[in-house]
């Protein structure tokens, strides 16, 4: 997939609440081909270093901060169209991002951990979430798909490595996926796991949304098991996300249908979601979408009882 746009929103995140959705790839770029993915094809699995980029990156920010502001953000968060670490521009990118003043949240697969100039990269950002799904190797590489060899058991030792030298926000997500890492035995080795690594918050997250490789969420059983054994030792600081987080706030967008197009590839929406934010600037819920469908610009998707809109490219990525 191809995006030429580096910030959206706000939106209300899940996890952070009011947050500028940073995206700093023109191209899907991850080493994993997560089978939960949102996102379609990835196209690359590594990121080649041009400044080109960084500067239309830095003129956009800019621009879209100075036009719409700062107010009751709550953080800059870096979570692209893939894994945000394979650039090498991060460096360049955090710092840039610093210089507004308010924290930077990323979001990570985990699997770069392991280099320790990422290790110590990442102990710079005010809040870090991680992907943590599994610590079984068999169910990495089928769930996940990595193109580069990835070991859970070292993700998790460098995991609670990171938790005892980063200062800022830790925060854990696990996906749990029906038939992969919902069986009772890995539920409880998580558990184990998580309390070892005692991050300050960890989410349950779950494929409730349209994915490319038909993951599906786990029995409610399930999900209430592990949220009940975690929050015995981590009592308001579990949560699970299985909703559709509020996809927009901001009423004065010039272009609502271009950052539209933006929000929905970035994060699932639904066609009530859609139809809510056509109203927010007066326009016709139907007869907008149905004009965006015409042109080809996005498509509705139903997952499990609930229609989704998805950018086109995704949708017929994922059908
Ligand atoms: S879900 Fe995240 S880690 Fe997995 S393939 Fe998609 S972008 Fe990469």
């Amino acid at each position: 997939m191809i995006l030429n746009r580096f910030i959206g929103g706000p939106i209300l995140e899940p996890r952070l609440k009011k947050v500028y959705l940073i995206n700093n790839y023109e191209y899907t770029t991850c080493n994993f081909m997560c089978k939960y993915c949102y996102l379609g094809r990835i196209f690359k699995d590594s990121c080649p270093s041009y400044l080109d980029r960084l500067t239309r990156f830095e003129k956009q920010i800019e621009e879209y901060i100075r036009k719409y502001g700062l107010r009751s953000i709550k953080a800059l968060l870096i979570s692209p169209i893939g894994e945000p670490t394979l650039d090498p521009e991060l460096p360049t990118i955090l710092k840039y991002l610093k210089s507004y003043g308010i924290p930077v949240a990323l979001y990570t697969n985990g699997s770069t951990l392991s280099n320790n100039h990422i290790f110590n990269l990442l102990k710079q950002f005010d809040i870090v979430m991680i992907k943590f799904d599994t610590l079984r190797k068999d169910v990495i590489d089928d769930l996940n798909k990595p193109s580069i060899r990835v070991d859970p058991t070292e993700v998790y030792y460098h995991l609670t490595r990171f938790r005892r030298e980063y200062r800022g926000k830790l925060y854990l997500d696990i996906m749990l996926v029906e038939g992969y890492n919902d069986h009772i035995e890995d539920l409880n080795d998580m558990i184990s796991a998580v309390k070892a690594i005692n991050p300050n918050k960890v989410f349950i997250n779950t494929p409730y949304y349209p994915n490319r490789g038909g993951a599906r969420p786990p029995k409610t059983e399930k999900l209430t098991y592990i949220y009940t054994r975690l929050t015995k030792f981590m009592p308001n600081r579990v949560e699970i996300v299985d909703y559709i987080p509020e996809s927009y706030v901001n009423k004065k967008m010039d272009d609502p249908i271009e950052e539209f197009i933006y929000i929905s590839t970035l994060y699932p929406m639904t066609k009530e979601d859609a139809y809510k934010y056509f109203k927010l600037f007066n326009l016709n819920p139907e007869e907008t979408l149905h004009d965006l469908i015409k042109l080809g610009d996005v498509e509705i998707v139903t997952w499990l009882d609930r229609e989704y809109v998805m950018s086109n490219t995704l949708a017929r990525k994922l059908l």
